[in-house]
């Protein structure tokens, strides 16, 4: 398994620092960090630690400037490093300005909130009074000028640049939120204006605060369209718009044409689920992946048996890969030995007949990358376990247990991803037996796929033209984001359920391109 350690695993946003680290992490670094200093046996500190991973989540794109860290005072090993900070009561906040030097203790945050908001406030009001020099990557979070945007818009310093102004009450702290969101992004300049610049507010007739403009020139500026005025609906708008793209990311569109690629690219369309993505996943799942295990046994027999049941039972294939793989179930249910040969597995999925076969073809359309290496098959595993999920939804079935399971156990015994194999089963071993319904099975993997998909935001990874986004984006499904009353962003389940079980429905996955 991955690393565990007190309170907080390797999976969440939190640095989980230790007598090793502690120095290399907090010290002299370019950015700020915020460590919690707690003891796993402090119910105040169980009770916050949700809160504190909640919050890390929801700050990951600022980390080049600011991040979270942790660290277990009852474990033994760590006590020293918790008396050089005199530590005395849990949890305590400690706030450590970049670069700072190794014999500072941090600023000690007395009375802090519980609530994720308050909390992500308290940060951009320490990051605002960073004496100098501030992490090199935080961009200018103070309120902007006439007269500075006007300079700027002469010294042409935004040719093909895009200009964002969050216009905004002084109490507000949405335009500076928007600002780091985009800090990892070029080609993009976010700066937040006050209702009381009153040249500007009437030069571009801003009435509503917040609300977002795009200023290319002094006559040329329009307002930002999205379905809140709010932060998530801003980033989310900034981060789409055309040229605006991570740092280290090729913008270029050329990317697509790919030479070095032996096959054509297909044009599809990204809101819909190909067959053929899945067909191709089962493929490889059981003719590459599984083939490198040539005597199959024990946990890995039961997984592979449990996966070929549940196929056999959900997967909406077309009639002749449903038949293959009902042949395939049935064979393995009647052997009745302790192990399998891979062989003979092979044998039987590769007898065909014009009414049973699963093609031996990798053709991804919707998990296509733009390079060789990215996408592709683990894209197409998520498809298929969620149309799983999907389908046993639709057909009824009573067991919220049975394709988590399944997924669970097919993951760690045969998915050759091993890191994402121990990051998974950490998932799993955290709260899948909690899942308790079938529609919340399917709610289950969607919420995790996005912790998952967080976690790799920007990582080399990442695809540059599929980025990594909390799913569905608004533009995919409004009706599944909304705005509690404190103004925070909040995913409303009913509709991401009507959503989810549409979206990965049989009846409308899409058949082109299959063989
Ligand atoms: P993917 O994340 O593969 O998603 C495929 C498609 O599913 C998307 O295009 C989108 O249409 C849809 N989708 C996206 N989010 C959701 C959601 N929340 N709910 C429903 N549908 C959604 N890679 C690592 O580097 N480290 C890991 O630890 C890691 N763990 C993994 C664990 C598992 C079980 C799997 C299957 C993959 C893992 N990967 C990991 C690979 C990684 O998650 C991606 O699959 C890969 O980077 C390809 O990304 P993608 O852009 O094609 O989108």
């Amino acid at each position: 398994g991955g690393v565990r350690a007190g309170l907080y695993t390797d999976t969440d946003q939190v640095a989980i620092l230790t007598p090793d680290n502690v120095d290399a992490v907090l010290f002299n670094s370019s950015y700020a960090t915020l460590v919690e200093f707690y003891a796993s046996w402090c119910g105040h500190c169980v009770a916050f630690s949700p809160s504190w991973k909640l919050l890390a989540l929801d700050i990951k794109e600022w980390r080049l400037a600011v991040q979270l860290a942790a660290i277990d005072c009852a474990a033994e090993s760590n006590i020293k490093v918790c008396m050089r900070f005199s530590i005395r009561g849990y949890p305590s906040l400690k706030f450590i300005p970049a670069f700072s030097r190794d014999d500072f203790m941090g600023e000690e945050i007395r009375d802090f909130s519980r609530n994720v908001t308050k909390l992500r406030h308290l940060i951009i009001d320490k990051l605002e009074s960073h004496k100098s020099p501030g992490p090199p990557a935080c961009p200018p979070l103070e309120k902007t000028s006439t007269r500075e945007i006007d300079s700027y818009v002469e010294n042409s310093r935004i040719q093909n640049q895009n200009l964002a102004l969050v216009f905004e009450e002084e109490k507000s702290y949405v335009g500076r939120e928007v600002i780091l969101d985009l800090l990892q992004y070029v080609n993009i300049t976010v700066r937040r204006v006050l209702s009381s610049e009153e040249e500007l507010v009437s030069r571009l007739g801003v009435t509503d605060f917040p609300s977002v403009y795009l200023f290319n020139t002094h006559t040329n500026f329009s307002r930002l369209k999205v379905l809140r005025e709010a932060r998530v609906f801003y980033s989310f708008a900034l981060q789409s718009l055309p040229g605006v793209v991570r740092q280290g990311k090729s913008a270029n569109a050329s990317d697509l044409i790919r030479n070095e690629m032996e096959e054509q690219w297909r044009p599809f369309n990204k809101t819909r689920v190909y067959m053929s993505d899945l067909e191709s996943a089962l493929h490889y799942s059981l003719r590459v992946e599984i083939a490198s295990h040539s005597v199959i046994s024990g946990t890995q027999l039961t997984a592979l048996r449990r996966y070929i049941s549940v196929l056999n039972k959900y997967f909406p294939g077309r009639p002749p890969v449903k038949n293959a793989v009902k042949a395939v179930n049935d064979w393995l249910q009647v052997q009745k030995g302790t192990s399998i040969n891979y062989s003979d597995f092979r044998a039987i999925l590769d007898t065909t007949s014009t009414d049973s076969y699963l093609p031996k073809v990798v053709r991804w359309v919707g998990c296509q990358g733009s390079k060789q290496h990215f996408r592709g098959y683990p894209c197409a595993v998520w498809t298929l376990f969620h149309t799983l999920t999907v389908q046993a939804l639709e057909t009824g079935s009573s067991d919220p247990q049975e394709v988590l399971q399944v997924m669970r156990q097919y993951v760690r015994r045969f998915f050759g991803c091993r890191p994402c194999a121990d990051h998974f089963e950490n998932m799993a071993a955290e709260n899948v037996d909690q899942v308790l319904s079938v529609s919340s099975a399917a709610l289950w993997l969607w919420s995790r796929h996005n912790l998952v998909n967080s976690r790799l935001a920007g990582e080399l990874s990442e695809d540059p033209h599929f980025p990594k986004v909390q799913w569905p984006p608004p533009d995919l499904c409004v009706s599944c984001h909304s705005l509690k009353s404190s103004g925070e962003h909040t995913w409303v389940i009913n509709e991401v359920l009507t959503f989810l079980s549409n979206y990965y429905s049989p009846q409308h996955l899409l058949h082109d391109y299959l063989s």
